[in-house]
């Protein structure tokens, strides 16, 4: 009796390895095909959103996942690394060509982790750290009191001026002077106006600070020099890697070579356990993309279409935070017309435009109902969209926001949304 190859696996339990998603978990297929037709038919104004390439897919869905590779290359804690260490390798030579830095680590899960492993090399608990306010634009991994940072940390926070709602300089050089902290952290979630990395750094060699830039929402502005780039000027670059990088969602720390030992061991057994070598294999695939004169191309369209659309969203009576953009974001206070951000955010889900609702400076409101919401345009530009069509987007948007949300101009504007997205289609 000869059994076939297929009866043989069967017999063993094995089939189940070469099965399709479709056949093992349909729940699960079909909330993935949902997604995809979710984002397909959706203007996603979400700034720190972005759609990868499917280049970048496949690299995060391959077979590295099954790799545990705790350790760095050439000096792993398990066998079978040699695959891993040419992806990591490599990930690491493109970060330091795209950033111009002397150190890379690719190995954060995520931008949390990112900072929380720059605290772990260089902070000791009780130590003063400074950051922005996370209502002014901060992150809350800047020392929040919900967040680890502001659990173990004596936090400083500084903010925008109220007249201009730029960041007050000023202010955090005569708060590092009185307080010496540690650590000055700059890098914001919600703030749309160029950071002045040089000057920050004069502020931190005052106060005999070490200085952590957290680039996270502006890496892929940096990198195609659309924004000044802290990488001369901070000790410590943190980033994500998937919102303007479009990248997979993870991190990434960049750093002075002189602190490149500690940094790796904080990140590694410091904060982390094994990386997640696929993750890392499509962050070196999203670093080669960030590298060639299209992407270049796309971080300029960015900025160009965010301009674009705080005027156009500014014509239609809405005022903007510090009045526009210099980057891919910008906060509109949606209360300056008596709508609050959470309601905002609702009535535009209903037409298919995803925003995030967030408080504004020296805002009124709480902030899980925020009196503006934040509009970015890195995922948008992903998908083709330009100056004109920034336009009809601002159109729509105020169309359904002054009608409160109305059936009439809920039901007019998604398929005023659902035109623009057939034009400019994602995954095709
Ligand atoms: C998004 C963001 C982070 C955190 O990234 P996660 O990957 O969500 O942990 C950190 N810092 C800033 C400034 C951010 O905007």
């Amino acid at each position: 009796m000869s059994m076939t190859k297929e009866a043989h696996r069967a017999a063993m339990g094995h089939e189940f390895l070469d099965r399709g998603l479709n056949e093992v978990d349909p729940e699960i297929a079909e909330a993935i095909q949902t997604e995809t037709i979710r984002q397909n038919d959706t203007l996603e104004l979400i700034a720190s959103e972005n759609h990868v390439s499917r280049a970048v897919l496949t690299a995060m869905g391959s077979v590295f996942t099954n790799k545990y590779a705790e350790g760095y290359p050439g000096k792993r804690y398990y066998g079978g690394c040699g695959p891993t260490d040419i992806v990591e390798n490599i990930a690491i030579e493109r970060a330091k060509r795209l950033f111009g830095a002397e150190h890379a680590n690719v190995q954060p899960h995520s931008g949390s982790q990112a900072n929380m492993s720059v605290y772990f090399a260089m902070l000791k608990p009780g130590d003063t750290i400074m950051g922005m306010d996370l209502s002014h634009g901060g992150h809350l991994t800047h020392g929040h009191p919900l967040s680890y940072s502001g659990r173990d940390f004596k936090v400083v926070a500084y903010h925008v001026r109220k007249d201009d709602e730029l960041i007050d300089y000023d202010e955090m050089e005569q708060l590092a002077l009185e307080h010496k902290p540690r650590m000055i952290i700059c890098g914001a979630s919600a703030y749309s106006r160029i950071i002045d990395f040089k000057r920050i750094r004069e502020i931190a060699d005052r106060s005999g600070s070490l200085m952590m830039a957290d680039i996270a929402h502006i890496a892929g502005l940096v990198v195609t020099g659309n924004h000044p780039s802290p990488v001369p000027h901070a000790d410590f670059v943190t980033t994500t890697t998937h919102k303007t990088l479009r990248g997979p969602r993870s991190g990434l720390i960049l750093c002075k070579e002189q602190y490149a030992k500690d940094l790796d061991r904080a990140v590694f057994p410091g904060v982390q356990g094994g990386p997640l070598v696929h993750i890392i294999a499509a962050k070196a695939v999203a670093f080669n993309e960030a590298l060639t004169p299209e992407f270049k191309e796309y971080q300029t369209q960015i900025v160009r279409n965010a301009k674009a659309l705080a005027q156009a969203v500014a014509d239609t009576g809405f005022r903007i935070v510090s009045g526009g953009t210099d980057n891919h974001v910008f906060m509109t206070d949606v209360f300056s017309k008596g709508i609050t951000g959470k309601d905002a955010q609702n009535i535009l889900e209903a037409s298919n435009i995803t925003v995030n609702k967030n408080t504004i400076p020296f805002d009124t409101q709480k902030p899980m109902v925020a009196s503006g919401v934040r509009i970015g345009t890195p995922a948008v530009t992903t998908r083709g969209l330009r100056e004109p069509e920034m336009k009809k987007i601002a159109q729509l948007i105020a169309r359904v926001l002054d009608a409160k949300g109305d059936a009439a101009a809920a039901i007019e504007v998604k398929k005023g949304v659902k035109e623009l997205c057939d034009q400019f289609p994602i995954y095709h």
